[in-house]
């Protein structure tokens, strides 16, 4: 599944080819991805024909679009969403689901989805912050993220740190991959109960997850799935900088210590057992 450093690296894709651009008209081809959007297909290709695109930004896993209008696009790329830049007349992809065409008879934005878990919608409005993902909070690369809000708030919640970190209310954007590898380089396993971490403790930790985040972005995110891509249908290389991650049996980079994996949340946590001590007394 696509996490902050993917989304982020389609939203640069996307801001520099569709930022400006008038949409001529919009296709929808499966009723399916546009779900969301309540008054249907036919109303979502009515609404966005003639509308200036602006600006491409995100919250979370969430990207939208917003409009001259003051309405939004919305979008979710679910477990294997794509939104591709493709010159006019490209054979259709197998799962092309939603086509935008441009006034300008460039390149068209389409939605391909396997699985069709993501989706579009317009949010009415929603051009600054569609109230569909009010609610999430902001990620630690977004410039008004408050560092010492989240190390207060972090220290507050009465759980495992993976879990507080996977918490999209507290912190959006780290998903199993990203928290995995933060974890090991700040040292902490999983299961750390947050109330018993310092100060300086919760610093270091979120230093080390906007680190990995940074990193992840540079590489374009980590093609775990070759259905992940750019707009122009490439995948990142950050999995060949994963320490951990995906790495059971393997010797740690740090220590040599074989990596071990333990499930978690009906997905794994892989971890060093001994730069990564399991808490003595771990939260139940
Ligand atoms: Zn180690």
């Amino acid at each position: 599944m696509p996490e902050l450093p993917e989304v982020e690296t389609v939203r640069q894709g996307l801001a520099q080819w569709v930022t400006g651009r008038r949409i001529d008209s919009v296709e929808v081809r499966h009723p399916r991805a546009v779900r969301r959007h309540v008054p249907g297909g036919a109303h979502f290709a009515d609404v966005l024909a003639g509308r200036t695109i602006l600006d491409v930004r995100r919250r979370g896993k969430y990207l939208w679009l917003p409009l001259d209008s003051g309405d939004a696009v919305v979008g979710h790329l679910g477990m294997s969403g794509q939104l591709l830049l493709q010159p006019p007349g490209t054979p259709d992809e197998t799962h092309l689901r939603v086509r935008f065409r441009f006034a300008d008879d460039g390149p068209e934005l389409r939605f391909v989805d396997q699985r069709t878990f993501g989706g579009l919608a317009v949010s009415e409005g929603g051009a600054d912050l569609p109230a569909e993902i009010a609610h999430i909070a902001r990620d630690p690369m977004d410039p008004e993220f408050s560092d010492e809000a989240f190390v207060a708030a972090l220290r507050r919640r009465r759980t495992e740190v993976k879990r507080a970190l996977l918490d999209q209310t507290l912190i959006s954007g780290v998903g199993n991959i990203y928290a995995d590898e933060s974890l090991w380089r700040a040292k902490l396993h999983w299961a750390r109960p947050t109330e018993t971490m310092t100060r300086p403790a919760a610093r270091l930790l979120l230093g080390h997850v906007k680190d990995v985040l940074t990193e992840a972005i540079g590489a374009g995110g980590t093609s775990f799935d070759a259905l992940y891509v750019n707009v122009n249908g490439e995948s990142g290389y950050f999995d060949r900088s994963l320490a951990v991650y995906g790495r059971e049996g393997e010797p740690c980079n740090r220590c040599a210590t074989i990596v071990r994996r333990d499930p978690f949340m009906n997905r794994s946590s892989f971890t060093c057992p001994k730069c990564q001590r399991r808490p003595r007394r771990p939260r139940l």
